[in-house]
């Protein structure tokens, strides 16, 4: 495995560290303290567009990238996803694009389906959003649970059922909505539908409250007799097995993980800069638990990049990395908690105030353990591959 970065990569870290200081930090620290998302109009979102955020890795029709379209192998974008969550996470998240249903749409979707919905992402003429629809009230880890039903229609699908939590779900152009031809048949009778903005039986937008994260938006919403056309079905009537819309789904998450990762790292990073500031101002470096506490941390935290590296290195090489996805999951988020737990800690009654970075960053790391499978999930998953136990 090389550890060398390369000079593109290292430009666009610098890059984005300085994109992060002067832009991310301020906007998630402002949507923070006014306990609200982002508005769609918010300045930030049109820079992010204009310095050539938001766009699809689909490269158009010609199959031809782009003059200014850039490849990132996995392990870069990870490096980057850790140095953006340094300073806001939130704000990564709630940053335009077609976020994470792109991964499937580009894996199943039809040509004309890419044209039609990652098309207006290949050089966005205003921020756009996307997003991916899995969770229901009564299916969260349990994704194979789901109950909103699709049910066909002549040359259409009816749709029925009620989501929650879903980033950017009001914002978004068309969501992609995991739904069940029939409950009793559990994953294998599970498909994905474009859902686009305005579509009647689409509504019930309801931004939910956060206790971090706030940056970005976490929705439910309603699908009532809600009909989309036969081409809105991702991959068409013939895309895949009857396995595949489960299995697609569970691919954008096997690809999402190390990026959760990164994050975790990132922030845990962010947190331990502010305990280690902290300790200097403040004369703690002298006391040998203080010293030692921090040592302990900072060597942790570079082992759970490494795992995520090794996850992002054997995606680069399209070869198998399910264990090492969820160990870095598992890992990360575990230890960001214990970072920004450190940095309470140390910080006091300055930390515990309320307006102190550090107490936003130990809100905000949560999350990291819940979305994309919950820390518990991810060792079930790890102990049914090395283990071995009943599926
Ligand atoms: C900030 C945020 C953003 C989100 N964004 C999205 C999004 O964009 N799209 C989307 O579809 N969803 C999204 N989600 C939902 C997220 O994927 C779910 O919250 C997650 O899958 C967990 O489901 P649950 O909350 O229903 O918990 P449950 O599944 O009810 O789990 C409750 C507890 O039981 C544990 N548990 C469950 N099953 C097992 C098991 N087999 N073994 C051991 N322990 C188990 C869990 O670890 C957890 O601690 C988001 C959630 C959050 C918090």
């Amino acid at each position: 495995m090389e550890f060398a970065v390369d000079p593109r990569t290292r430009e666009r870290l610098q890059e984005a560290r300085a994109w992060g200081r002067a832009a991310m930090r301020p906007a998630g620290l402002e949507s923070d303290r006014q306990a609200a998302p982002l508005p769609v109009d918010h300045p930030y979102f049109a820079k992010a567009v204009e310095r050539g955020g938001g766009r699809t890795r689909w490269p158009g029709p010609s199959g031809r990238p782009s003059a200014d379209a850039e490849r990132t192998s996995v392990v870069a974008s990870l490096l980057l996803a850790e140095e953006l969550a340094y300073w806001d996470r939130g704000v990564f998240v709630a940053d335009p694009g077609p976020g994470l249903p792109e991964t499937n749409v580009l894996a199943l979707g039809t040509e004309e389906q890419k044209e039609r919905f990652l098309g207006p992402f290949v050089a966005p003429d205003r921020p756009r959003w996307a997003c991916f629809a899995m969770t229901e009230p009564g299916a969260g880890s349990d994704a194979a649970a789901i109950a909103t039903t699709a049910r066909r229609d002549g040359d259409g699908w009816i749709l029925n059922g009620a989501k929650c939590f879903i980033g950017g779900a009001s914002r978004s152009d068309w969501i992609l909505v995991q739904a069940t031809l029939d409950p009793a048949k559990g994953r294998a009778a599970q498909r994905a539908f474009f859902v686009e903005r305005g579509t009647p039986g689409l509504g019930d937008f309801k931004i939910e409250k956060k206790m971090g994260l706030r940056a970005y938006e976490s929705t439910s919403f309603t699908l009532r007799d809600c009909r989309v056309s036969a081409a809105n079905l991702l991959g068409g009537e013939t895309g895949g097995d009857s396995r595949a819309g489960f299995k697609t789904a569970m691919r954008t998450f096997n690809a999402g993980r190390p990026v959760i990762a990164a994050n975790a790292v990132g922030m845990g990073r962010a947190a331990f800069d502010e305990a280690l500031a902290f300790a200097r101002a403040h004369d703690l470096l002298c006391r040998d638990r203080v010293r030692d506490r921090l040592e302990a941390m900072a060597r942790v935290l570079r082992m759970a990049r490494l795992v995520c590296l090794r996850a992002g290195w054997l995606a680069d090489r399209e070869r198998p990395n399910i264990v090492e996805a969820s160990m870095a999951k598992a890992l990360a988020a575990g230890l960001a908690q214990q970072a920004t737990t450190l940095g309470i800690e140390l910080l006091g009654t300055v930390g515990a105030r309320g307006d102190h970075l550090i107490e936003k960053l130990y809100r905000d790391v949560k999350a990291m353990d819940i979305v994309e499978g919950t820390g518990q999930v991810q060792r079930v998953i790890i102990a049914r591959q090395l283990v071995g136990l009943p599926r």
